[in-house]
């Protein structure tokens, strides 16, 4: 029905009027007869004065508020410039209000083109502002609602970062940063705000939006005309009336039945992208104060923000604003959400750094703001794990929510909330946001769209609409409340509710009977070149994964058998773990781990990621020391550091200190190290190696014992053929695998039952030029430009193999190649006494232009799946491309390793530091290295050590045990030096033992409280209902299951005999499980 007190507009014709109503509110047209050019009714300049930092990048944490008031402050004006890039620059503003202002708003306005936020003469953080081409977000901030008069001169202090909200690039935000970029003052004024204009701008804007959205639909002709008429009126000057008109449009509310928009305010600030982390450190104080100065006007505002990281940034940096934070958290309004300590990868971290990032995080909001986070919150990643239900549901979370699904090539993700099956069968509720997007401007376009793209019409009621600047920080501003308001219910548009997270996922869960079931990962068919780019972050954060994993599991042992004795050491270890653990999932970002940062973010990174191995390394040796006495270990923190190779040691028995071969795995092993011993026959020390053995968790003295079968080496037709008694391989003059065969059986990995060859180990180049994402992205087109480097005719210089080491204990073989005229590619192939896998320690000078490297394995075995490694489990992929689903997964991410297997035979291939991977046809790809110049133009320019091995085996993956052969890869024997009055007396050590193959004991760790108990958490490994039984000596008293937050709950089954403890476990398949242990 048409609104009886609504003018149509004489002509039928939109092509006018709809024109007509955005030129009176446009900012660049008619400003000198429009409503836009009378917003700023009056303007007064102020008088400014400047100090600039000294320095760059992260320069303004060296200074106090307190040490910057006491600057020599110089004149300066609009006009003038400030920078370079990242440096930081303090305005003193001074002005007076024009006593004719009285009774007015008045608002202080500032233009350089970059951030900036506002500060009291006592060093209070108001607000952020952010201004420049595209980003006039926050370019004004109120310092009156209504101006009493009479306040004489006032001061008040701007800061300003040399960088946009997206950093510096040039043109391109992807580019990387000018680091000589400088940003023009071009407005610092003080203005009188018409607040009557403010309003009729907002309303003709949402009618506006509502007559071009709706332009089929008799409600937006209604929107149509009701403007045109305001407008008519405006002119009239009759304001009021206008006013009246839209008012009376915007009361008229929808059917029951429409669909609501669950409205959160966010801004998503990445914890490091085109901006180091120095320069979120300030994103966060910007977007938090102007949130709570906002929610001064706006009480309906409800805003949150994730990653703990921030919040403890927030704390540290502004301990002010934290304060007015929390009381807005106390308000129910500003809500802390994801529960983890940041946004990170999700694909790439190990299962137990997931667990850390909620333990993390959850511990922060618990302690800070008395609040847990009930849904994990990931709008912003490169794809998610098929773990991460179960990681949820370990950790009491059964809410997720992302969107960046929407960006997948090929194929749209048929639901926007459907329920969500991890590979053990536990299930979460998942919600995408159908606007496709977390920084929503609150248009009736987007409130619109998020509708009609919601694939699940008819089942839920509600959907997540995420608004606010984002990715750089910024969040809601007062434009988009305005919107807000006159859209909560408007007939046309659907209702747009504010609400919080937790009524989001309610009503949600009242619907989920409605919503269909996805299982397993969900894969993004994009920027899967991030399994592969900054292969830094990748060594580094396997390695510290590592590190950590083993100094939890010492000092654990040690507090556990020490008691009290060790309650100094188990203090201060909790203290420099939880540090190292923090600066790890710091690392884990979603643009740092994956590498799709700046150049300036990854030197920091590699500190970090640098001290928290040392700190792991450290307590290690501590609770070394206080389980086994002291001991030597100068040299250890250069030889744990060597990761990629043997340790170079002239060791022996006897004096006053005694070597061991240390085990932090749950299984005995047998490995081969490199030491020179006196102990031992000829044969076990021959060439600098010696064969050792170690229990399970715990060490064995160093002594040199007789391999089964020593390994030979013999060259025939140029032909190197390597066997150990558990395989044989043959490798020819290029390096290339052309036999590969376990001991005892016939199957050939290499040569088919014809004869025909094929070969592994073929080192392939590629071109990789992505379409815009050049870090980020590997096309599916790079597959058709291969150029295998390690075969005759490749064009390459290639150094043929000889023979460098040739047993018993060990076999080397060397070979090289120039990859380019650049680059060269030297590689050792190993194989050594006990070890079921040829080992290729590879170093790379790498000087390549968008190129990427890989290791092909062209192989002789019929699997329609392969099978990947994941966060405690392992997924199988099709290996043909029958649908668009699976031709879209060409790179994927698998961690320690994948298997290509028939039902009784097959290989693997491992790796210390790589993540992507393809597997099709009878094709298994390693991604080696990658040479993206955008937005890091040196991106893994220069040195790189990495090693990958190829493992044949007989029988499924699970009976050949890949996985322990994984863990051992990345985690060798390590050599320990102990007093010899303890190793004489306790010639080898245990701490726990676990009988029965089906479950990995992945952590051993001390309690986060500090109480000096034992959290072990445990996966089933094969996928299938397994039973373990764990036994110890510890001195243990009690058992109960707990969940990822440590919180204990029901008693576990254990049984004590006499010294020895055993608890019972049954798992179903691929479960997660934690114990806590009583002393
Ligand atoms: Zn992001």
């Amino acid at each position: 029905m048409a609104d009886p007190g609504v003018q149509a507009s004489i002509h039928k014709n939109l092509k006018t009027t709809l024109p007509r109503i955005d030129n009176y509110i446009n900012s660049t047209r008619f400003s000198s007869v429009n409503l836009k050019g009378r917003l700023y009714a009056d303007t007064r300049p102020v008088s400014l004065s400047h100090w600039a930092v000294p320095g760059g990048e992260g320069a303004w944490q060296s200074w106090t508020f307190e040490e910057v008031m006491q600057q020599n402050f110089l004149p300066t004006s609009v006009g003038e410039s400030f920078g370079p890039t990242w440096t930081t620059h303090w305005f003193k503003v001074e002005y007076e209000i024009p006593e004719e202002w009285v009774g007015h708003e008045v608002r202080f306005r500032w233009a350089t083109g970059s951030e900036a936020s506002v500060w009291t003469t006592d060093g209070k953080l108001l607000q952020g502002l952010s201004t420049g081409t595209g980003h006039q977000m926050r370019p004004d901030y109120v310092i009156t609602r209504s101006y009493e008069g009479g306040a004489g001169n006032q001061v008040f202090y701007v800061e300003m970062a040399a960088n946009r909200l997206f950093g510096a690039g040039d043109g391109d935000d992807l580019t990387p940063p000018n680091p000589n970029k400088y940003y023009t003052l071009t407005r610092a004024e003080i203005s009188k705000f018409d607040t009557q204009v403010y309003k009729l701008i907002r309303d003709l804007e949402v009618l506006h939006q509502l007559a071009d959205v709706l332009q089929n639909d008799p409600r937006g002709y209604q929107a149509l005309y009701t403007a045109n008429q305001m407008v008519n009126s405006i002119i009239a000057k009759d304001e009021s009336g206008a006013s009246q008109l839209a008012d009376r449009h915007f009361a008229k509310g929808n059917g029951a039945r429409a669909h609501t928009l669950s409205a959160i305010g966010n801004c998503h600030i990445d914890s490091a992208w085109l901006w180091p982390y120095s320069e979120t450190k300030r994103k966060v104080g910007r977007s938090y104060a102007s949130q709570v100065r906002l929610m001064e006007d706006y009480p309906e505002l409800v805003f949150v923000a994730s990653q703990a990281q921030q919040w403890a940034w927030c704390k540290q940096y502004y301990p002010d604003l934290f304060e007015r934070v929390k009381m807005q958290v106390q308000a129910g309004k500003f809500l802390p959400v994801g529960g983890t300590w940041v946004e990170m990868d999700g694909n790439i971290p190990s299962g137990e750094s997931f667990i850390r990032q909620f333990l993390h995080g959850q511990r922060f909001y618990q302690q800070e703001l008395g609040v847990t986070c009930k849904e994990f919150w990931l709008p912003d990643t490169f794809g998610y794990s098929a773990q991460i239900p179960a990681m949820m549901r370990h950790m009491d979370l059964s809410r997720f929510l992302t969107q960046k699904l929407s960006w997948s090539m090929v194929n749209k993700f048929p639901h926007h909330n459907f329920t969500w099956e991890g590979i053990d069968g536990s299930t979460v509720l998942a919600h995408f946001p159908p606007g496709d997007s977390y920084n929503m401007n609150t248009t009736v376009e987007e409130a619109v769209r998020t509708v009609s793209n919601l694939e699940d019409k008819g089942r839920v009621s509600t959907s997540a609409f995420l608004f606010g600047y984002g990715d750089g920080g910024g969040g809601p501003t007062q434009d988009m409340l305005e919107r807000a308001r006159r859209l909560k219910d408007t007939d046309g548009c659907p209702k747009m509710n504010i609400v919080t997270p937790d009524v989001l996922f309610s009503t949600l869960e009242n619907e989920q009977h409605n919503m269909c079931r996805w299982v397993g990962e969900l894969y993004l068919e994009l920027h899967n070149g991030t399994y592969t780019s900054q292969a830094d972050m990748k060594r580094l954060c396997r390695s510290a994964e590592f590190h950590l994993r083993d100094a939890e599991f010492l000092l654990s042992t040690a507090s556990a058998s020490l008691g009290v004795a060790a309650s100094a050491l188990l203090q201060a270890s909790l203290e420099s773990l939880d540090s190292a653990w923090k600066k790890v999932l710091l690392n884990q970002f979603h643009d740092v781990l994956p590498g799709s940062g700046i150049g300036i973010i990854y030197p920091e990174a590699t500190r970090y990621y640098e001290e928290a191995i040392a700190a792991a390394m450290g307590v290690w040796h501590d609770s070394a020391d206080a389980l086994f006495g002291a001991f030597e270990y100068k040299d250890f923190l250069s030889l744990w550091l060597s990761v990629s190779g043997f340790w170079s040691l002239e060791v022996w028995s006897g004096g006053e200190q005694t070597w061991t071969a240390f085990n932090t795995l749950q299984w005995a092993r047998e490995e081969v190290v490199a030491a020179q011993t006196r102990s031992g026959g000829e044969e076990e020390r021959s060439a600098g190696y010696v064969l050792v053995q170690a229990p399970p968790l715990g060490y064995a003295v160093l002594e040199g014992v007789s391999p089964t079968s020593p390994v030979s080496l013999t060259e025939t037709d140029g032909l190197f053929v390597l066997d150990n008694g558990l395989l044989r391989a043959e490798i020819n003059a290029y390096g290339q695998v052309v036999s590969l065969v376990t001991a005892g059986d016939y199957r050939d990995v290499f040569r088919k039952e014809d004869g025909s060859q094929l070969a592994g180990n073929q080192l392939v180049l590629f071109d990789d030029e992505p379409l815009v994402f050049d870090a980020w992205d590997v096309m599916d087109y790079h597959l058709e430009t291969p150029v295998v480097l390690n075969q005759e005719g490749s064009g390459r210089s290639v150094s043929p193999v000889t023979v460098v080491e040739a047993g018993p204990l060990l076999a080397r073989l060397r070979w090289s190649v120039d990859i380019s005229s650049d680059s060269t590619l030297t590689q050792d192939i190993e194989l050594r006494a006990s070890t079921p896998y040829l080992i290729f320690s590879t170093v790379v000078d790498w000087q390549e232009d968008r190129k990427i490297l890989k290791v092909l394995f062209d192989h002789n075995v019929m699997a329609r799946n392969a099978s990947f490694d994941i966060q405690f489990g392992h997924l199988e992929r099709p290996t043909h491309m029958n649908t668009s689903w699976d031709s879209a997964r060409y790179e994927v991410c698998g961690h320690k390793w994948a298997d290509v297997s028939e039902p009784n035979w097959g290989f693997a291939v491992l790796n210390d530091s790589k993540y992507g991977w393809m597997a099709r046809g009878n094709h298994l790809t390693l991604s080696l290295l990658k040479a993206p110049k955008s937005p890091d133009d040196t991106c893994d320019m220069g040195s790189h050590e990495f090693k990958y091995a190829l493992m044949p085996h007989v029988g499924t993956v699970n009976e050949a045990g890949v996985a322990r052969r994984a863990y051992e890869f990345n985690n060798p024997l390590r050599l320990l030096q102990l007093p010899t009055a303890t190793t004489s007396t306790q010639p080898s050590w245990s701490a726990m033992t676990v009988e029965g193959e089906g479950a990995v004991l992945h952590a051993i760790k001390p309690a986060e409280d500090g109480s000096g108990e034992v959290v072990l958490r445990l996966f089933e490994c094969h996928g299938s209902k397994s039973k373990v039984k764990l036994h110890t000596s510890l001195p243990i008293t009690d058992v109960h299951n707990c969940n990822g937050m440590e919180v204990k709950g029901s008693q576990a089954a254990f049984s004590k005999e006499g010294e020895e403890t055993t608890i019972s476990l049954s798992l179903s398949p691929f479960s997660i499980i934690a114990l806590r242990l009583s002393f």
